[in-house]
């Protein structure tokens, strides 16, 4: 088709940050930019004939975590599923102040809690290991009559460490305090059951399953109390004002469908490319380290560590090759934090700085792998040189 065929960058692997859109998603949304544009509230047949489709995408995006279709809100990104989530579990229990959390979750999570402490709330942030994990026991300590919320993201976007989400989960149930998970790295990566994890609140983000930025969905368990974040229109079950995303919506669940029918290609030809990469660059270029552990982790995703040199220096020649990753730090007024991530595994900030995260998904081919660990030995040798 015509002016609609998605122009992907040669060799990307920074999948964590955004995924290209599936063909199929596109197909799928096209309709409802093109022909059905109504608005899902109208009262005539051309708008609310759209509540069909609208009803078909909630059942995707629901199937896709083992919910009820009336668990799903649709949102406009992954941090609006998880500042809605805090904020509900807040307005929701007036005598609850205080919120658990981790220090590598999402700045989605972080920043947002460092706004509710400016509103007097108690946050607590739980350090992790030098391999990113949790301690429970801490976590369970940390706990109290009044938290009202445990907010742990289920897999790191940076590193690809793996929270035992359904364990967090539990603790909460024991101890009464709600639970929320960021699993926006979580769809076609990992096999998502919220029975089986047990949370009250979980986060996606529809651009890191192969649909457009613009869409969430946040998942609420049945029963549990909610107060909206946007307010305006009764829209989404009263839960989340304004005017239907139809298209995207739509794109969502048809996402959704491809994510659940994709678990076994990213788990068995993706993470053997990643695995190949990985050890390509372990055994082949000296002075590097993986950061983070082998296992539990994302399929996709590795994050190495390159000894004296800087993460930028590489990116920029890795881009002049045409091949895309990231380092995970932002970057701030120009001047260059290092991932805040890294840091909270106990990583020098010299080591954090020469970081760099490769993260694969499913249009990654052989050549991407081979053709990067042919340019980075160069690379790094240039820069160690200067
Ligand atoms: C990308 C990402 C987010 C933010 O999602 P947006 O849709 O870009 O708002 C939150 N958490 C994690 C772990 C992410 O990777």
């Amino acid at each position: 088709m015509d002016g609609v065929k998605p122009s992907v960058p040669l060799h990307y692997l920074d999948n964590n940050a955004t995924t290209r859109v599936a063909p199929e998603v596109l197909e799928a949304m096209l309709p409802y930019l093109r022909e059905h544009w109504g608005n899902p509230s109208s009262s005539y047949a051309f708008g609310h004939n759209l509540t069909q489709p609208l009803s078909e995408a909630r059942e995707k995006a629901a199937a896709l975590l083992n919910a009820d279709p009336r668990e799903i809100i649709f949102t406009s990104c992954g941090t609006e599923s998880s500042n809605a989530a805090i904020h509900s579990t807040l307005a929701t229990q007036p005598g609850k102040r205080h919120v658990v959390t981790t220090s590598v979750e999402h700045s989605a999570n972080l920043k947002f809690c460092s706004s509710l402490q400016k509103q007097g709330c108690e946050i607590t942030i739980l350090p992790v290991d030098e391999d990113g994990a949790l301690d429970l026991d801490r976590l369970e300590a940390a706990i109290r009559p009044d938290t009202a919320l445990v907010s742990v993201m289920w897999a790191n976007n940076e590193t690809g460490v793996l929270f035992p989400i359904a364990e967090v989960a539990a603790i909460c149930a024991r101890k009464g305090a709600l639970c929320h998970t960021d699993a926006v790295q979580a769809p076609s990566k990992l096999k998502i059951d919220v029975k089986e994890l047990g949370v009250d609140f979980l986060s996606l983000s529809a651009h890191k399953f192969y649909a457009p930025k613009g869409i969430g969905v946040l998942y609420v368990k049945r029963h549990t109390k909610f107060e909206s974040y946007l307010l305006g229109g009764s829209q989404e079950l009263g839960r989340r004002a304004g005017t239907e995303n139809v298209p995207y919506i739509i794109g969502c669940g048809r996402a959704a469908e491809l994510a659940l029918a994709r678990l076994e290609e990213q788990n068995t030809r993706v993470r053997a490319l990643r695995d190949k990469l990985e050890q390509g660059i372990l055994t082949n270029i000296p002075g590097t380290t993986r950061n983070g552990p082998e296992e539990p982790r994302l399929p996709n995703t590795t994050n190495i560590a390159f000894e004296d040199i800087e993460a930028e220096g590489i990116l920029l020649l890795l881009d002049r090759a045409g091949i895309c990753a990231s380092s995970g730090s932002a970057c701030h007024a120009g001047s260059l934090d290092p991932s805040h991530v890294l840091t909270a595994m106990g990583l020098s900030a010299a080591r954090a700085r020469g970081s760099v995260r490769f993260s694969l998904g499913i249009y990654n081919t052989q050549e991407d792998v081979d053709y990067t660990l042919e340019c980075l030995p160069d690379i790094v040798r240039k820069l160690r040189a200067v």
